[in-house]
C-alpha cells in the first residue's frame, strides 16, 4: 500500500490550521497576486498562479497549496523566488515558504460545515441537496442495475491496483475529498467498472442521503441525444446537476462527441466548482486521450488520476482463489491448476474468470476431478486463441514504456529518430505477432500507408541481426508481449 497511502497522505490537510490569520493571510495573498499579474504573463498567470491558495501563515512560513503535484512542482520551480520576495514586501519581513499539494476549490460562499470535516476557512463544504421526490431506485441513479458482485469486499487489491482501490474507497468514505475528479484509468477488463459499482453500492448502503448517478458514458450520450430530441435539454441538465457526485463510465465514448463533450464539460465544472464529487473511467490517461478537449485535460489534472496497472501474476492468482471462494462449489481445484490459468490467461480478469468457470462448470457436470490436464484440454481453444492474441494496442503500449516516449507518439507524424525507431519496432512486432496484414497496421499507426509498415518491419529485420543491443530489445518486448 505504500505507494497509494504516499499520495493519499500528500492531500491531507495539517491540522492545527491558520485559525485567527485567515483573514490576514487572503489579504496580504491578494496583494501579492495583484502584484504577480503585474509581472507575469495573463496565460501564465492563469495557468500557474491563479491557483494557489494560501492556507497557512504561522510565525515564519506561509504555506501555499495547489490543486495537483504537478502545478506544485512547477510553481514551486518557476515563481518560489518571486513569490518570496513579494510576500515579504507584503509581510515587512521574511517568511519561508511551503508548498503544498490540497484541492480547494474556493469561490462559493462557506456552507454550514459538517462536524467531521472541519476546515475553518478553508473550503466550502456542499450544500445538501433537496431531497428527490423520485427516489424509489434509491439514491443511486444509474443507466443499469449495479452488480451486486462488484463491491470492495470482492475486489482484489495488489500492486497494479492498490492506489485505484484506496482512492475509491476513501471518496466512497467521505462525502468531501480533495480526490476531486477521481479519474480511474487502466486497459480492459481491469476492473474500472467494478471499482465504480463498488463505490455506487457502499454509499448506497453507507450513507444513503448522499445523492449517486453512475452512467456508461454511452447512456450518457444517449440520454443527451434524447434531451436535445425532446428539446428538453433543460432537465437534462437538471437531472445531472442536481447530485452529489457524479460517476461516468469509460468517458473515451464521449470523445469526438463535440456537443456532448461540451455539455459535459458545463455539468463537471458546475458540480466540481459545487464541491461535488465527480469520479470517471476512461481507457487511456488523460493526456493519452487524443480529441479530449485541453481545457477539459487540465482540469482532470486537479484531482487525483489513478491508474490500474496490468495485473501480476500474483494478482491473478490472488483472483482467482478469491473467485473461487466465492463460486462456493464442492469442486476442487488444485492450486497447479489455477497458477496454470494465472500464467497464461493474463491480459483480462474477465476471460480470467470466465476459464475458472468453465473448469468448474465441467468438472460439476461429469463428476470429475479436477487435474492440470483435464484443465488444459478444456481450456485448449481459448488458450490457443489467447496465445495469438497479442494486440496491436498491447503492442504499442509496451514498446512505448519500454522506450519511454508517449503512446500518442506511435501514431503521431514526427519523424526524429528516438521516436520514429520505436515506432518501426512496434510495427515490426505487429507484423510478427499478429496476423494483421500491413494495411491494417498502418492505419493503427496513424493511418500510415502499408509500403512504409513494410519499410519498418524490413529495417527492423535487419538491424536486429547487426545490432545486439536492439535484437535485446525486441526479444524482451517479444516475451513480455506474449507472456
Ligand atoms: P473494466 O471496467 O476495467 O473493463 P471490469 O471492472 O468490468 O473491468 O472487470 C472485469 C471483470 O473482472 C469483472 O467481473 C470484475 O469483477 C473482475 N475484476 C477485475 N479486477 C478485479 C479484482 N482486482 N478483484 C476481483 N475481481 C476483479
Ligand atoms: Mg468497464
Amino acid at each position: 500500500m505504500a505507494k497509494g497511502l504516499a499520495l493519499l497522505d500528500d492531500v491531507t490537510p495539517h491540522d492545527g490550521g491558520n485559525g485567527g490569520s485567515t483573514l490576514d493571510i487572503d489579504l496580504m495573498w491578494s496583494h501579492v497576486q495583484a502584484r504577480l499579474q503585474d509581472i507575469v504573463s495573463a496565460t501564465n498567470y492563469s495557468r500557474w498562479l491563479a491557483p494557489i491558495r494560501p492556507v497557512d501563515l504561522d510565525d515564519h512560513s506561509l504555506t501555499l497549496a495547489l490543486p495537483s503535484r504537478f502545478l506544485k512542482d512547477w510553481v514551486e520551480t518557476h515563481y518560489r523566488d518571486r513569490i518570496f520576495d513579494l510576500f515579504r514586501q507584503q509581510a515587512g519581513r521574511a517568511y519561508t515558504l511551503n508548498f503544498v499539494v490540497r484541492n480547494i476549490l474556493t469561490g462559493g460562499e462557506p456552507a454550514a460545515q459538517t462536524p467531521t470535516e472541519t476546515r475553518p476557512g478553508l473550503q466550502p463544504v456542499a450544500q445538501q441537496p433537496a431531497a428527490s421526490p423520485a427516489a424509489d431506485t434509491g439514491n443511486v441513479l444509474t443507466g443499469g442495475a449495479l452488480d451486486p458482485r462488484c463491491t470492495f469486499e470482492s475486489f482484489v487489491v495488489g500492486k497494479p491496483n492498490e492506489l485505484a482501490y484506496a482512492a475509491a474507497l476513501r471518496v466512497a468514505e467521505s462525502p468531501q475529498t480533495h480526490l476531486n475528479p477521481l479519474f480511474l484509468y487502466g486497459g480492459v477488463g481491469l476492473g474500472k467498472t467494478h471499482l465504480m459499482h463498488a463505490m455506487a453500492a457502499h454509499i448506497r448502503r453507507r450513507t444513503p442521503e448522499r445523492r449517486v448517478i453512475y452512467l456508461s458514458a454511452e447512456k450518457f450520450l444517449y440520454q443527451f441525444v434524447r434531451a436535445i430530441r425532446s428539446k428538453d435539454t433543460d432537465s437534462f441538465k437538471e437531472y445531472f446537476r442536481n447530485v452529489d457526485m457524479l460517476m461516468i463510465d469509460d468517458v473515451q465514448f464521449l470523445i469526438g462527441k463535440n456537443n456532448t463533450q461540451e455539455e459535459f464539460f458545463n455539468t463537471f465544472n458546475e458540480l466540481i466548482d459545487q464541491n461535488k464529487q465527480i469520479v470517471l473511467s476512461a481507457d487511456k490517461s488523460p493526456s493519452d486521450l487524443e480529441g479530449l478537449e485541453d481545457r477539459l485535460r487540465s482540469r482532470l489534472g486537479w484531482g487525483l488520476c489513478a491508474d490500474i496497472h496490468p495485473t501480476t501474476y500474483e494478482l491473478r492468482l490472488g483472483i482467482l482463489q478469491s473467485k473461487l471462494e466465492q463460486i462456493n462449489s464442492p469442486v476442487t481445484v488444485p492450486e497447479p491448476v489455477l497458477q496454470f490459468l494465472a500464467h497464461k490467461i493474463a491480459s483480462n480478469v474477465r476471460e480470467l474468470e470466465g476459464a475458472l468457470n468453465r473448469i468448474v462448470a465441467h468438472a460439476e457436470l461429469v463428476g470429475r476431478a479436477v487435474t492440470l490436464e483435464a484443465a488444459q484440454e478444456q481450456l485448449a481453444d481459448l488458450l490457443r486463441a489467447y496465445d495469438r492474441r497479442v494486440t496491436i494496442d498491447d503492442i504499442q503500449k509496451k514498446v512505448a514504456e519500454h522506450y519511454n516516449v508517449k503512446l500518442a507518439d506511435m501514431m503521431s507524424p514526427r519523424r526524429q529518430r528516438v521516436i520514429a525507431r520505436p515506432r518501426q519496432v512496434a510495427m515490426y512486432l505487429a507484423k510478427v505477432l499478429t496476423t494483421r496484414s500491413l494495411p491494417e497496421i498502418g492505419r493503427k499507426f496513424g493511418g500510415r500507408d502499408h509500403t512504409t509498415v513494410l519499410h519498418a518491419v524490413r529495417t527492423i529485420d535487419k538491424l536486429v541481426r547487426e545490432d545486439h543491443l536492439l535484437a535485446e530489445d525486441v526479444q524482451l518486448l517479444e516475451k513480455l508481449l506474449k507472456n
